[in-house]
């Protein structure tokens, strides 16, 4: 099928994001093994710096769509403006980091345009013809390889980290405006204000005790729950990824392979898988307890001691015993 790869690349503050080079890295590979182009795609307003420092990170061909109404990430907007650009370039692979931003553009894109989509991805291949993504099921406890259907355009989010940013041949990558109308485009809501998070003194690497909340909480007003148990404990709360990728908690909180490795004396995981990810932050706890409903979670292989079990139940009743104590 003819198009090239494009990389849909995410920036900040005129800066690309160091997603935007890991989806480069990857990018120039597979576009090499396709045969084909590698572009990137950079939307927003005065994008011309960040298309500037892209043009030498290995594409063959930059294209920005550069307007004021684009200066924010602004919810629909921005979706709006990649669906336009990409009916314009009609790339075969469309990838970008499955980020906060990516999470909602790449499927708002693959919908209109009616792409194949495979988000959460931890790998891009290119096999025997066809794009390959692998990706997390069953609560991460596998990987699902599947196989896109190499007659249909796809697009591919990939995991922060998944890949690694390798230096690149310069290609000096012209760069060139797309001619689109933004203002027609639909608006449906804009970004009111950014609300920096502050700056804080929070070390989980310092704690003896950490008691770490996963997905597994389900809802971010039970993170207290977590909270309080950390603090009757006289440690520190920290989290898994996903908690951190929807906003739940900052990154600092976070354990694991992309986030803070930690060796407490006590590391408390509740409602925890125990991905890879995970454990290559917390495996090195002097005692670990895990509490989680799924007898086969993986995190029991490294617990000393676990609870099968509702952490509902158990959290509640750790905090009262460790007020009492
Ligand atoms: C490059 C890369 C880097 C990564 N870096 C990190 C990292 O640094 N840190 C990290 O954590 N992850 C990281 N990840 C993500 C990792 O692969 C997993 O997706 C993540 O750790 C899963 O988080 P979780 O265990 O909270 O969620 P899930 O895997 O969804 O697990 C939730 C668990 O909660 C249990 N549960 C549900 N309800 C209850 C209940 N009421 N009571 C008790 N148990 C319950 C379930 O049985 C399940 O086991 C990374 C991934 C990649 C690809």
């Amino acid at each position: 099928m003819p198009g090239n790869v494009l990389v849909i690349a995410e920036h900040w503050k005129g800066e690309p994001e160091g997603v935007t080079f890991q989806m480069l890295t990857r990018g120039r590979a597979l576009a090499d093994q396709m045969g084909c182009k590698l572009d990137v795609l950079v939307i927003g307003h005065g994008v011309g710096g960040v298309a500037a420092n892209l043009a030498d990170k290995g594409p063959d061909a930059i294209y920005t769509l550069d307007d004021p109404a684009l200066e924010t990430a602004a919810c629909g907007l921005q979706a709006e403006a990649a669906v336009a650009a990409l009916r314009q370039l009609s790339p075969r692979l469309t990838l970008l980091g499955y980020t906060l931003v990516g999470m909602e553009l790449g499927p708002a894109i693959a919908v209109r345009l009616d792409v194949t989509a495979m988000t959460n991805c931890v790998s891009v291949d290119y096999v025997d013809g066809a794009v390959v993504v692998a990706r997390p099921v069953y609560d991460g406890s596998l990987h699902a390889r599947m196989a896109i259907d190499p007659d249909t355009p796809a697009l591919v989010a990939l995991q922060k980290g998944a890949t690694p940013t390798l230096p690149l041949e310069s290609k000096n990558a012209p760069v060139e405006k797309l001619p689109v109308d933004v203002a027609s485009l639909p608006k449906r809501g804009e970004v009111l204000q950014f609300i920096e998070e502050p700056v804080s003194d929070v070390d989980i690497t310092k704690a003896d005790i950490i008691v770490s909340a996963g997905r597994g909480l389900g809802d971010p007003s039970k993170l207290a729950l977590i909270d309080e148990c950390a603090k009757a404990l006289g440690g520190m709360m920290g989290c898994s990824r996903p908690l951190v990728d929807q906003g739940w908690l900052p990154r600092e909180r976070q354990v694991g392979a992309s986030g803070k490795t930690v060796t407490p004396k006590v590391y408390i995981a509740c409602g925890i898988s125990g991905a890879s990810q995970h454990l290559a932050g917390m495996s090195e706890s002097r005692m670990i307890i895990a509490i989680n409903k799924d007898p086969n979670a993986p995190i029991f292989q490294v617990a000393h001691y676990g609870i099968v079990g509702d952490l509902f139940e158990y959290v509640p009743e750790l905090t009262a015993q460790a007020r009492k104590g």
